[in-house]
């Protein structure tokens, strides 16, 4: 039996569906994340779950009980949301101890919870000031390491590492899922960050207009997105218009994307001689300075190209290579080449989406 289960969750505004029919379960110690653009219900969601927000339809379970109806402090569940209510008047160290002594903890126990969450969020140093006297960042921190310090069965976090430079924001992701694990809370993780999304949750849930359009492992979600919109989400990818022109066996298709240019794609599901788009991430092709010799041409494209624009991004380049009229593709590779360069682009077939044009889904 899943720990947490929301079951078809219809949330209206007026004339807005904010959440369209939600289902999702989430196991003990599993930590879901909820990604999407702005505005497709994510945190409409978290708030159902956490009993702020009635549904219209559709309920909410734990461990099979029906809590639907139940007020957000009968639920067991620890939140953190993007405005982090802290309370003006207590320190740092307070703030996160309240809750504890508010359940009637011992001193020691209050102590060392507070110290170790503190020590998370990197903020013990910081214990004795006050909220005003704290950065945006800092004080999304302490209402972390508040929720934390609980130890809740659940916990829902609605972007809340959304203040935090990017340095900090990478090792607090680390942190926290670690913290998550070693606790076994079981956490549903609202974020539009899809670097985030991949790096902390065991399963991502993706929505777009108050639906979930896919569920899997960051794993599934990157490489068998289930359509463009899931794709293009979730990272960077080029949309090659063709149709298929050939079956190859084992999969793979010989889609007709240009004048006289074909590329090699794979794909599971059986497609008609129809329509497609062909998804190639940029970091899964190979820049080449001369043609490559000894490639399986069965199950890899090689393409000729010129480099038309190149931009730094520290650790690769990102290139815009043109294989032939109207066709221009995105690439990033660490080889430094010059914009004007012919080179070769290696593209391995079995790397590739296939996407039914007429539907949108792979
Ligand atoms: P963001 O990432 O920007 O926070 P989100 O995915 O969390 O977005 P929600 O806040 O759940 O999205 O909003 C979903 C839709 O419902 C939006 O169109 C929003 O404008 C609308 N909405 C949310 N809350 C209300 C409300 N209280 N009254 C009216 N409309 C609302």
């Amino acid at each position: 039996m899943p720990y947490l289960s929301a079951e078809n969750l219809v949330k209206r505004y007026g004339k807005v569906l904010a959440v369209d029919h939600v289902s999702f379960s989430v196991e003990r110690g599993e930590m879901l994340g909820l990604l999407g653009p702005s505005g497709c219900g994510k945190t409409t969601t978290l708030r159902i779950i956490a009993g702020l927000t009635v549904p219209d339809e559709g309920r909410v379970l734990v461990e099979g009980e029906d809590i639907t109806n139940a007020p957000p402090e009968k639920r067991g569940m620890g939140m953190v949301f993007q405005n982090y209510a802290l309370w003006p008047h207590m320190t740092v160290y307070d703030n996160v101890a309240f809750p504890l002594r508010a359940r009637g903890m011992p001193a020691d126990e209050v102590q060392r919870r507070v110290k170790e969450a503190l020590e998370i969020v990197r903020l013990y140093e910081l214990k004795d000031r006050y909220p005003h006297q704290l950065s945006g960042g800092q004080q999304q921190r302490v209402a972390l390491a508040r929720a934390l310090a609980v130890q809740p069965r659940v916990i829902l976090l609605d972007e809340p590492l959304s203040n935090l430079d990017a340095k900090l924001r990478e090792e607090m992701r680390f942190e926290l899922k670690e913290l998550q694990r070693k606790l076994g809370v079981t956490a549903v993780y609202v974020t539009h960050d899809q670097a985030e999304a991949l790096a902390l949750s065991d399963r991502i849930a993706v929505m777009k207009d108050g639906r979930i359009v896919q569920i899997g492992t960051p794993r599934e979600i990157y490489e068998e997105p289930a359509n463009a919109f899931v794709a293009d989400f979730i990272g960077k990818i080029n949309f090659l218009e063709g149709r298929i022109e050939e079956f190859l066996g084992e999969g793979y298709v010989l889609v007709r994307v240009g004048d006289g240019l074909y590329v090699k794609a794979y794909t599971k599901r059986v497609h008609e001689k129809a329509p497609v788009i062909v998804g190639v991430r940029p970091g899964y092709i190979e820049l080449r300075g001369t043609r490559p010799e000894k490639v399986d041409e069965s199950r890899v494209n090689v393409f000729e190209g010129v480099v038309v624009r190149k931009t730094y991004l520290g650790d690769v380049y990102d290139y815009r290579v043109r294989v032939s009229e109207g066709v221009t593709l995105r690439v990033e590779a660490r080889e430094n080449y010059d914009v004007g360069s012919k080179l070769y682009l290696v593209v391995p077939a079995d790397r590739t989406l296939v996407i039914d044009k007429k539907t949108g889904w792979a």
